[in-house]
């Protein structure tokens, strides 16, 4: 291994790290912390990834995480490490929604994990599920404790143990909101990691949801940052800063090697350039594909959130709770979700002063590149008003934005374009999973390990 000696008279490794989401930023962090010197190298203009912030109606909102799963104290503890912890608020208690059909819309059972019932007999579950669908889901969950526990994705073992109906009308809307796929493409050990071997000792599902429920700590699953999530990658960018990270904006890794990687920039005149270091770390979000200049295997698909600010008092009610996940096939809706976000955090409708923050979330090709924004504008508005029970006003709008974000890549496609040369070590969604507390505890881990070597 190539060692350079620093000023400090500190033997320090040359790591490069590509890409510069939270996965990159956090392990380029701990790299440097350790005396690496550290080159991060990002294709876009801007750090952070899918975490970042835009203005609408002069409030600055997250453009896409907005929260962190709070399972393993795992973000906490990194946000107390940044200084950030005071900062860390929990959402309003109201809960989500979900919608079926038009005017069907039933608050989320409380004693679920990722949608699958603790209590298949409790009100909320029956309320959504329907009696037949309840009844059948338990006839199924009578089975011994061994079926199903061989499946390895999450709709597998739903639909063996629960049923369609279960599936169907819980899980899937929920799975699709917070992960972006169908039941049937995730693995069940990664997002709920302990629930099969529960299974296998409690002799049903929805003991083994309450088993795991129970190991959690109280409190809410979820948690968030006074002023938004993307403090967190502003936190983290201040660090590199600190600790003399070099950043390369705007520079694309076309192709990875052990121990080098090559850049193009920006402009189609700019020649590639190599970069050579003794660890490369892969930290390109979760469509593998879109990495080393080839075309990806599977075309990402879009996810498009539209974002309203608007001023209604029928609204103050929140009469939806924090928002509603839909249902695939709900009539009359095109959103796959829509947070109502001035409901959910109360420091943003503080800051808000009266007015309203709805986001909605579109899949391709129900919203594309070629929807207009004023397409998107007015579908947002006409889908808020179904999903809300009201009819909104265009007038109330002050002002409406948009983002557009790729849809993760099914996870056989990163599988398949995931051979690396030896010597690179990826992190990030592809191999973590989604979510910011999987993303985080995974970089700190392999970071530490290449620290270890
Ligand atoms: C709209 C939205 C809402 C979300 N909400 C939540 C939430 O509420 N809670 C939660 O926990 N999680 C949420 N997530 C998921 C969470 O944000 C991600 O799991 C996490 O931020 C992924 O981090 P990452 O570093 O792996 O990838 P990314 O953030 O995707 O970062 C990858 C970086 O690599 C760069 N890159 C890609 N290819 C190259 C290349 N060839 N050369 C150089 N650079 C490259 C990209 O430009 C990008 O900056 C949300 C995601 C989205 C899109």
């Amino acid at each position: 291994m190539t060692e350079t000696t620093r000023s400090s008279g500190a033997v320090a490794q040359r790591a490069l790290v590509v890409g510069g989401g939270v996965a990159g930023l956090v392990v380029a962090r701990d790299l440097a912390a350790a005396g690496v010197a550290v080159t991060l190298v990002e294709a876009s203009d801007r750090l952070g990834g899918e975490v970042g912030r835009h203005v609408v109606g002069g409030l600055p909102l997250d453009a896409g995480a907005e929260s962190f799963a709070t399972r393993g104290g795992t973000v906490q503890t990194y946000l107390d490490e940044l200084g950030l912890g005071g900062d860390v608020v929990l959402p309003d208690p109201r809960g989500a929604w979900v919608q079926h059909g038009a005017g069907e819309a039933f608050p989320l059972p409380r004693t679920g994990l990722l949608g699958i019932p603790g209590d298949l007999t409790a009100d909320d579950v029956v309320a959504v599920v329907g009696a037949a669908g309840t009844a059948e889901a338990a006839r199924l969950d009578a089975a011994p404790g061994e079926v199903g526990a061989d499946e390895t994705s999450v709709g597998g073992l739903v639909r063996v143990r629960m049923g369609d109906a279960v599936l169907d009308r819980l899980v899937t809307p929920i799975i699709g909101g917070v992960h972006s796929v169908h039941p049937d493409l995730l693995s069940v050990d990664r997002v709920a990691p302990g629930l099969r071997p529960a299974l296998r000792r409690e002799g049903s599902l929805a003991a083994a949801v309450l088993s795991v429920r129970a190991l959690a700590p109280a409190g809410s699953a979820v948690a968030g940052l006074r002023g938004g999530m993307a403090s967190l990658a502003e936190a983290l960018v201040a660090e590199l800063d600190r600790l003399g990270v070099e950043v390369r904006l705007g520079a694309h890794v076309a192709v990875l090697d052990a121990g080098s990687v090559t850049l193009t920039g920006d402009a189609p005149a700019t020649s590639p350039e190599r970069l050579e270091a003794d660890i490369v770390v892969l930290a390109v979000g979760d469509g593998a594909g879109r990495v080393l200049g080839g075309r990806p295997a599977h075309a990402a698909g879009l996810i498009t959130l539209a974002t309203l600010v608007l001023r209604d008092e029928r609204l103050d009610a929140a009469p939806r709770g924090t928002g509603v996940l839909v249902a695939p096939g709900a009539d009359g809706v095109r959103a796959k979700a829509l947070t109502h976000a001035t409901a959910k955090w109360p420091w943003l409708a503080e800051r808000a002063g009266g007015r309203h923050v709805l986001r909605l979330s579109y899949d391709s090709p129900v919203v594309t590149a070629a929807t207009t924004d004023d397409e998107l504008r007015s579908t947002a508005l006409a889908d808020a008003s179904v999903l809300l029970g009201m009819s909104l006003d265009p007038a109330t709008v002050e002002d409406a934005a948009r983002v557009e974000w790729s849809a993760p890549l099914p996870q056989e496609a990163v599988g398949a374009s995931s051979s690396l040369p030896d010597g690179v070590v990826r992190v990030g969604g592809a191999v973590a999973g989604r979510g910011l507390a999987a993303v985080i505890a995974h970089a700190r881990r392999v970071a530490s390990d290449l620290l270890a070597r």
